[in-house]
């Protein structure tokens, strides 16, 4: 399969090279030349198939022709060691827990899929060790360190702000060892950023180094997320509910949300998607007026939806020929402030015993509000609430208990390098 560069100004690129490169070189998102559409079959089949069973014939229509059928077949199951259980909330709302993999957020998913995807690639080229560089802010860090952990041929260098990430995150990608180096640099995240955009500039570096990037905008983290939305439909299938189903997406760069899109493209049966913003929410405006104006994000308590111009925003025009119209069809909007995303985290857990994460609960408000008759809404829960402990006990007014698997990464001892936000002091690290 090749892939196309949504800026259309670049050579078409293989799979691998895809996957190496990230971003196309005229800084276009690559997309699949094509989308295969699912048998029928397999639609009948899916409530009695498991979860990488699905996975496997999703990711056959993407990457088949690419990788061999027993290696793929190992990718897909090496990277879903974990569960996305679907869970009734209330009524015709059901949960899509997405945080049992572990660092407990769905970017597990696409992160230990992309790991296991480059170093097949590397070891088939018999390719010197690879270098993987990634800023983080939190949450990207902790799930790409650990879906590369151990992986042979690769080594990881997780950049982030000193003193601006929050103490379990920090532990989730310090406190590794083995292929993970941590470095603390004495700035903010969009120093670290600047960091690494400056180290794959830098001739040098390149000349002497392998370097890649592990961006949320990569195909082989982006399209593994589709199978968890089929997944979901097999559940349903099962529960006798797969009728005018409906799927909230909480959004920030709208990776999760085009999986899901895809998904459709695909033939799974989703009537329509909503996706759920918090106060950032230039998308929304795009809906409503056709235009589209990124902004510089604000800062809320679903923080890890702060994007005031979504990345994959191209691929959805992409997709849909810049056709407004079409779209809309498929994708509703909604926005929610603070105070309201606290007041559903609150009122959900009070009447129903539900624990909502500020993020899942801007999901599950979007159908709270905008479910019709007759539908069947599905909203992603997209990380633990425990992760976010202080803004969850705060609107719940009630203690939470941390699941062991967070509290195991608080046990571990930080290792960490500290470093300047200088350019140099970070290339000679890098070069010794
Ligand atoms: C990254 C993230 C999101 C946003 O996902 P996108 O694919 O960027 O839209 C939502 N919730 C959580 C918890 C996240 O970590």
């Amino acid at each position: 399969m090749k892939y196309y560069s949504t800026n259309k100004n670049a050579p078409e690129a293989s799979l691998q090279e895809a996957v190496v490169k990230g971003l196309a070189p005229d800084k276009g998102l690559y997309m699949p030349e094509r989308i295969n559409k699912l048998p029928e079959e397999f639609f009948r089949n899916m409530g009695n198939m498991s979860f990488p069973e699905i996975a496997y014939q999703v990711a056959e229509a993407f990457f088949g022709e690419d990788i061999e059928e027993d290696i793929l077949k190992e990718i897909v199951y090496d990277t879903l060691n974990f569960d996305t259980p679907l869970v009734p909330v209330h009524d015709a709302i059901y949960s899509l827990e997405l945080f049992h993999g572990p660092t407990l957020a769905f970017k597990d998913v696409g992160a230990r899929f992309m790991a296991r995807l480059l170093g097949y690639f590397i070891k088939k080229e018999g390719q010197s060790e690879v270098n993987v560089l990634v800023a983080t802010s939190g949450d990207t860090g902790s799930a790409v360190a650990n879906g590369f952990l151990g992986v042979e041929g690769i080594h990881v260098y997780v950049l982030y702000p000193k003193g601006l990430v929050s103490e379990i995150q920090e532990k989730q990608f310090t406190t590794l060892g083995q292929n993970i180096t941590a470095l603390e640099i004495d700035g903010t995240f969009d120093d670290c950023q600047r960091l690494v955009k400056s180290a794959f500039m830098d001739e040098e570096l390149n000349r002497k180094l392998n370097l890649t990037s592990a961006n949320s905008i990569n195909v082989a983290r982006f399209l593994p997320q589709a199978f968890y939305y089929f997944y979901a439909y097999a559940q349903l299938m099962k529960a006798g509910k797969a009728q005018e189903v409906v799927i909230c997406v909480p959004s920030g760069n709208f990776g999760n949300i085009t999986a899901g899109l895809f998904g459709k493209y695909m033939g799974l049966p989703v009537k329509r998607f909503i996706a759920a913003n918090n106060k950032n929410d230039v998308f929304m405006e795009y809906l409503r007026t056709g235009e589209y104006h990124p902004r510089a994000s604000v800062s809320t308590i679903a923080n890890a939806m702060d994007v005031g111009d979504p990345s994959n925003f191209a691929r959805i025009l992409d997709l849909y020929h810049h056709d407004h119209k079409a779209i809309t069809k498929d994708i509703s909007g909604c926005t929610y402030s603070d105070e309201e995303i606290c007041k559903t985290m609150n009122a959900v857990y009070k009447q129903y015993g539900y624990l909502l994460d500020p993020h899942g609960a801007c999901g599950y408000a979007g159908l709270r509000d905008f479910l019709k008759e007759n539908e069947t809404g599905v909203f992603l829960e997209t990380a633990h609430p425990a992760k976010f402990l202080d803004t969850v006990e705060n609107c719940v007014g009630e203690k939470v208990s941390v699941p062991e698997k967070l509290l195991s990464f608080m046990k571990g001892e930080k290792q960490s390098i500290p470093l300047s936000k200088e350019f140099y002091s970070f290339k000679n690290f890098l070069l010794k």
